[in-house]
């Protein structure tokens, strides 16, 4: 970024931290709660803040213009002090879904990553991997996009998360918040005494809840004189939790399954016996769950099936901020530095027809000349603009700052 495409951006946030109708709106006990800030010009991160009021803090906005503001899921007795001195008093059970984590097949086209050691400097396009297949290094320089397709995905993953709190967990609509995260996926927060203290244990066992990891499926009891054969025997799903939902997914996969569906999920030599018997199966096998019913569907070819759905029922979530019970986390109503919309908050019951591209949308007025290197198509407010290359064009104040945040774009002189 150049200094002059840095100070557009850095006036445009302060703009809009001093602008009398922002509103920061407050997490709850916001004074036990650790702030830190990620600053624009240093780069560096304050840590260890703390504000009595959220009137406080927008005045502390307003001066210091940070890139990127957190907050702790973590309530502490004095949240200022180091970290092993702040008294932990709990946290908030929080979940990230990000496109960075769920493999979309546009993230081949928009991501690219490249590695971060100098002497290799080797890269790829999708999903970032763990560690570098040439040298093994873990640093990673990333080029992401953040697209409608991915955030869609992003969507129908916080969906899945979202009942499976409500259904299998219990927790009720009033205890749980849903936000766009200002980039490229959404946080669900939940507040309730009874997650409160949970450890990191505790956490990672509801992580991997949310996975499906470690599922057994049980066989069914043989009742009475009904002798059950083969598959029913080994294989079978009672009505709740991961039970229910590999039923329900299994339906929706069958229904609309085609060979090469059934191939992906490893299954070839039988799909012929599936894909003919399909109406069969569905009434005998999922419905009146006579899993061994249907001839040449048996054992083998449910395990995998199973498996195979579990994968698509469970929810892609980044593990490490659930279980981190010391998270920041970005605050609501606040700027994302990579894209310059904001973080927000929208009832649960709107998920569907919520719209980042327009709801998270902070900058609204004036336009500034841009010289864009490379930008994909995208939407905002309502408009499409793009795709560009190595092209100076005059946009809207929100576009040339998601360009110029994304490393597409420099203010034109
Ligand atoms: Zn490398
Ligand atoms: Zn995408």
């Amino acid at each position: 970024m150049t200094v002059s495409s840095r100070d557009f951006v850095y006036e445009k946030f302060s703009d809009f931290y001093s602008d009398p109708s922002t509103v920061i709106p407050s997490p709850s006990l916001l004074g036990q709660r650790e702030l830190g800030f990620l600053l624009f010009k240093e780069r560096i991160m304050l840590r260890h803040k703390v504000f009595a009021r959220i009137s406080n803090l927008k005045l502390f906005l307003g001066e210091a213009v940070p890139s990127d503001v957190y907050r702790s899921c973590a309530y502490y007795e004095n949240p200022a002090a180091e970290m092993d001195k702040k008294g932990w008093l709990g946290a908030d059970l929080v979940f990230d879904i990000d496109a960075d984590h769920i493999p979309t097949s546009c993230s081949k086209i928009h991501d690219e990553w490249t590695c971060a050691n100098s002497e290799c400097g080797f890269s790829g396009k999708g999903i970032t991997p763990e560690t570098c297949p040439i040298c093994g290094g873990r640093k990673f320089d990333t080029k992401t996009w953040p697209c409608d397709l991915c955030l869609e995905s992003a969507k129908n993953e916080t969906a899945k998360l979202i009942d499976m709190l409500e259904k299998d967990f219990g927790f009720s609509a009033k205890e749980m918040s849903v936000f766009f995260s200002g980039h490229r996926g959404y946080h669900v927060h939940v507040e309730n005494e009874a997650v409160k203290t949970l450890d990191a244990m505790a956490r990672k066992e509801i992580v991997d809840y949310v996975f499906g990891l470690g599922l057994t499926i049980s066989g069914g009891t043989a009742k009475g004189k009904s002798r059950r054969r083969g598959a029913s025997r080994d294989f079978s799903l009672h009505d709740f939790g991961w039970n229910k939902r590999l039923k329900l997914g299994l339906q929706n996969f069958l229904l609309t399954a085609t060979k090469e569906d059934l191939a992906n999920a490893g299954i070839k030599g039988k799909s012929a016996a599936v894909l003919g018997n399909k109406e069969l199966i569905l009434k005998r096998c999922v419905e009146e769950g006579r899993w061994g019913s249907v001839k040449g569907v048996g054992v083998g070819t449910w395990k995998k099936l199973a498996e195979y759905v579990k994968d698509l029922e469970s929810a892609k979530i980044d593990t490490v901020v659930t279980t981190d019970t010391h998270r920041l986390i970005r605050m609501n109503g606040t700027l994302h530095g990579k894209t310059g919309l904001k973080k927000v908050e929208f009832p649960l019951s709107n998920l569907k027809d919520f719209d980042p591209f327009k709801e998270a949308v902070a900058f609204k007025e004036g336009a500034v000349k841009v010289f864009v290197s490379d930008a994909p198509e995208f939407r905002l407010s309502g408009n499409v603009f793009g795709p560009y290359k190595r092209k100076t064009v005059e946009l809207p104040t929100a576009a040339a700052i998601l360009l110029i945040c994304k490393g597409r774009a420099e203010v034109a002189s």
